[in-house]
């Protein structure tokens, strides 16, 4: 009788391309097993034979030591009849990796090439596209499914004789390292004129570095999309590049040789560093310390500096140039998608740089940096991209349909689902312009593809002249579900947190279209999947001249204070009066209804309250007004801040009254209270009031959960005092961490309701 056991082993999620055979390979030799292990359509089997106890002692490597990016969601254990074969073999297939393959982000470089990459006796040194098994390029190089060197655009580059030992070396940590590389076969960088003129350099990283230092502009081809970049100690060359870009406040990003540099300029506590040095290297915010930015012209006005550490061989090899950090500013003009291609660069971007570094290893998958930020003791997710798509997120439930989602038309992802796994795509961006439309195009075909997800239903925004929602209704080969923006926001983050029963949502953003046909955006839902009430809302005003008043402030300043005096709001003797030259004809319009759309959006309150404070008129980029109220009443120390009274009526369900508070704030400022700590008061009133009403809705309901969605939510200070005072009063808070609590989080609700709602008209 044989005392040995046979097991076969299935294990689901991110398996392939991470390294995991041989890991299982080696775990398998050491525990003193036979059998084999290989790829296969849903991840990875195996079979393992030996004697009980090194069968046991492989199942705890699995679980303790899979390599840093496996990401295992399933495995199952079948016993077999033990066979006795010899050895322990990798199976190479060629086979169709169809089904529920997962393929991994992008990775920034691990340790061991880091040090290989900064030995000179290596055969690799200083090669910028160096990587394995643990780290390197994957989404942004995958042209189709299965994950194998014919489907990336490494194609394009044979295996040199010692590439192609170390990739058949199943003892090798490059074995089937898919984008495996050397000087002698693999991609190369140019260095070239922003007119594409070459330049004549042994070492385009050195002479790259040189011309940086002497403050020059460069054209960085990256991992996932074209950085412009400078030296971020010069402030002249970063006033240079806002000039050029068209861009002149909102923050550039940066980029650090390490964490003890980025320390110097910012605060950072043990999650702050955790998050910058993850392998995903995310762009993170940071509480800057006062006067040390390494230029002033990076951040104008903030307290917030986003820095990133390197995450490619080439960054770091123009850190090691010497510079204190490099700003590091996405490719392209304004809000457009970042450049990917040479030509494109040298097209797009000529007029911006001063000179390109290129290379030949062409990117298939846009993809932007990630920003994160930590509140709460929780990462929190900005702007989902590299790094983290195409990791799956999995729903509580499975949706019964194959459910393409378009989301929303600002800051837009796109979702595609499968059973209980979804598909975020990275962030696509504002669709107002034709390269970001053809990019969303794109994205929806090319996930389908390398998924292999074919979609039976079209889940959309209920807003008819969102672009994502024109795109879906003009697909009418399929069924379609039209979803209410803020009830997709509370969904989202109840299938973000594994949650299906009815939740609280307390939905404050910028707009979304109402299922009335008003500007919704400042909403107490109380639903889930399949349905909501909307318990509360933010009083409405009219936003006079409709998108006007999103860009200049003062618009919603003139609709509130007016809601708060009346017409005597054109007298009040505080500095905003003097924007409202047109004031008389403005009530005319909002009288009659003239493009003055009524609205219950939170962020036009914010940016009225900014407005009356005389801190921001017209804003230069999405949220600046709201930033800079946050800002002012973030340097006050919170021990100074008391909120107004509240109104008795609070709680009720219905309107919520906020004509007082715009009152309390003109008043203040009146006596001459500093505007950073009315800006605190308001801060502080409001979410004093809404909990309020959050806790009316608990107690009339009976449900004890509430979720916070919604880009007002990126605001700290308001989020944490919200937080703070649910908390307190004993409510299930449930927060977004996984996706941004803006519309990039929309599609992934519209998902579910979708789901719900077909069931629903098919009569289950
Ligand atoms: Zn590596
Ligand atoms: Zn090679
Ligand atoms: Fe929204």
């Amino acid at each position: 009788m044989s005392p040995f056991k046979r097991e076969r082993v299935r294990i689901r999620g991110i398996v392939q391309g991470v390294g995991f055979r041989p890991f299982v390979h080696r775990t398998a030799r050491n525990c003193g097993l036979c059998g084999f292990v290989r790829n296969d359509a849903s991840g990875v089997i195996l079979e393992i034979e030996g004697e009980p106890d090194g069968l046991q002692r492989f199942h705890g490597a699995l679980a303790r030591d899979a390599p840093p990016l496996a990401r295992i969601t399933g495995c199952e254990i079948e016993e077999l009849p033990a066979t006795g074969e010899p050895g322990f073999r990798i199976v190479v297939t060629d086979q169709d990796g169809t089904a529920t393959t997962l393929i991994s982000p992008d990775i920034s470089l691990c340790d061991d090439c880091r040090r290989e990459l900064l030995d000179p006796g290596d055969r690799r040194y200083r090669y910028p596209f160096i990587n394995c098994t643990n780290c390197g390029p994957r989404y942004t190089i995958v042209r189709a499914m299965p994950y194998d060197r014919p489907n990336t655009s490494m194609a394009a580059f044979p295996l040199c004789p010692d590439c192609s030992a170390e990739y058949h070396d199943p003892d090798h940590r490059r074995f089937h390292a898919q984008p495996n590389a050397c000087p002698v076969c693999g991609p190369s960088l140019a260095l070239v004129a922003a007119d594409g003129g070459g330049l004549r350099t042994d070492d385009p990283v050195a002479s790259a570095v040189e011309l940086l230092r002497e403050g020059r502009i460069m054209a960085v081809r990256g991992l996932g999309g074209f950085h412009l970049v400078v030296d971020a100690g010069n402030d002249e060359a970063v006033r240079e590049l806002r000039r050029r870009k068209g861009r002149a406040e909102k923050p550039f990003a940066v980029m650090a040789p390490n964490t003890e540099t980025v320390e110097r300029y910012c605060e950072i506590g043990p999650e702050e560093r955790h998050a910058l040095e993850q392998p995903t290297r995310p762009i993170v915010l940071l509480k800057a310390r006062a006067g040390a930015g390494p230029a002033p012209s990076i951040a104008p006005g903030n307290r917030y500096l986003g820095f990133m550490l390197p995450y490619t061989p080439l960054h770091e090899l123009l850190l090691a140039g010497g510079f204190p950090a490099l700003v590091m500013t996405s490719g392209n003009l304004s809000e457009e998608p970042i450049a990917i291609g040479n030509g494109e660069a040298l097209e797009r971007l000529g007029t911006l740089a001063d000179y390109m570094l290129l290379h030949d290893r062409e990117i298939l998958q846009r993809c932007d940096d990630s920003i994160v930020r930590v509140a709460a003791g929780k990462e929190r997710m900005i702007r989902r991209a590299r790094g983290y798509t195409p990791t799956p997120i999995f729903l509580p439930s499975p949706t019964d349909h194959n459910i393409l989602a378009t989301g929303a038309e600002l800051k837009n992802t796109i979702a595609l689902t499968r059973k209980d796994t979804a598909f975020l795509s990275q962030h696509i961006g504002d669709l107002d312009n034709p390269a970001a439309m053809a990019f969303f195009e794109h994205t929806i075909g090319h996930l389908g593809q390398i998924l292999r997800i074919e979609p039976e239903l079209i889940a959309h925004d209920l807003h008819p002249e969102y672009l994502s929602t024109k795109w879906a209704t003009s697909r009418d080969d399929l069924p379609r579900i039209a979803v209410q923006h803020h009830h997709a926001h509370l969904a989202a983050l109840m299938a973000e947190n594994g949650v299906v029963a009815p939740t609280i949502g307390l939905i404050l953003d910028g707009a979304g279209y109402g299922s009335d046909g008003t500007v919704w955006g400042g909403e107490i839902l109380v639903g889930d999947f399949g349905r909501f009430d909307r318990y509360a809302w933010l009083e409405t005003v009219p936003m006079p001249g409709g998108a006007a008043a999103i860009r200049q402030p003062w618009r919603m300043a003139l609709a509130w204070l007016r809601a708060a005096y009346g017409d005597q709001a054109l007298k009040l003797p505080i500095p905003v009066r003097d924007r409202f030259t047109d004031g008389e004809l403005l009530f005319r319009s909002m009288d009659r209804g003239i493009n003055s759309p009524l609205t219950s959006s939170c962020g036009r309150l914010f940016d009225a309250v900014a407005a009356i404070l005389n801190l921001r008129h017209e804003i230069a980029f999405e949220a600046q007004a709201a930033i800079e109220l946050e800002m002012a009443a973030t340097d006050v120390p919170r021990e100074r801040v008391q909120p107004y009274e509240l109104p008795p009526q609070r709680g009720r369900r219905g309107p919520v009254p906020l004509a007082w508070l715009i009152r309390e704030i003109a008043g203040d400022l009146k006596t001459g209270s500093p505007p950073g700590l009315i800006a605190a008061r308001f801060h502080t009133t409001l979410a004093a009031l809404l909990t309020e009403t959050v806790l009316a809705a608990a107690r009339a309901t009976g449900i004890a959960a509430v979720g916070l969605s919604g880009g007002v939510f990126q605001n700290r200070l308001f989020f944490l005092d919200v937080l703070d005072r649910l908390e307190s009063a004993g409510m299930n808070v449930l927060t977004h961490s996984l996706l941004p609590a803006g519309d990039g989080c929309i599609a992934l609700g519209q998902t579910v309701v979708a789901d719900v709602q077909w069931r629903r008209t098919k009569g289950e």
